[in-house]
């Protein structure tokens, strides 16, 4: 089966790709089918809706069955912010050092104890023309570190959270271990069964 990863960002690909791998699945991005400059966007405040949304919209562009995900950081210290705003959080075009680097100056100061984040990857999957879309969240608690961690892993705002449980960020961690562990990892584990399924693997 083609399964269709609703992104054209290559880390998220690249993780659903050795999550997925004992599927036996071919797994394509957006611009491996042409989408890349069908923008669709995340109009609502809640990771399931933005996420069901964007399955929806590009399983009918693609005919193909589609993965799409929403993520983002929700910072206890700002009231849960950026959370799906995550992505545009330092505006339009910024990149994923313009967001942390913006995130560890809104926190400075902030002591360790105030420091509590949250990963979180809602994943949808739709299929073209049938109902219903399948949702799963998953979720990675841990904290904002005060300064980017050294790393060679990784993506997006990875240099400056740390998971519960270790005491480097997650850009730091390899690929099996973070993906074990990781809201993306988590969501992905969970819906395994219904894309064993809809591949007739299941
Ligand atoms: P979206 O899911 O494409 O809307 O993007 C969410 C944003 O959250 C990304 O641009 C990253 O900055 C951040 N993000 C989501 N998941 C991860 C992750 O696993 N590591 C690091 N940053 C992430």
């Amino acid at each position: 089966m083609r399964l269709l990863i609703a992104s054209t960002n290559p880390g998220k690909i690249r993780e659903y790709g050795q999550m997925f791998s004992d599927l036996h699945l071919e797994i394509v991005g957006l611009r491996a089918v042409g989408l890349d400059t069908l923008v669709v966007d995340e109009p609502y405040a809640t990771f399931e809706e933005n996420a069901v949304h964007k399955a929806q919209a590009y399983a009918r562009a693609s005919g193909l069955t589609t993965l799409a995900d929403d993520s983002g950081l929700e910072v206890d210290a700002l009231g849960g912010r950026p959370g799906v705003y995550t992505a545009r959080y330092a505006g339009e075009g910024a990149s994923d050092q313009d967001r942390y680097t913006k995130l560890l100056a809104e926190i400075a100061g902030v002591p360790d104890a105030e420091r509590g984040a949250r990963f979180v990857c809602v994943i949808a999957v739709a299929q073209p023309g049938s109902e219903p879309v399948r949702q799963v969240r998953g979720e990675c608690v841990g904290h904002v570190a005060h300064a980017p961690g050294d790393g060679a892993y990784g993506f997006g705002v990875d240099p400056v959270f740390i998971p519960d449980g270790y005491d480097v960020t997650f850009n730091a961690l390899p690929p099996d271990v973070k993906n074990r562990i990781s809201h993306r990892g988590r969501a992905a584990q969970m819906i395994l069964p219904v894309l064993a399924e809809l591949a007739g693997t299941g």
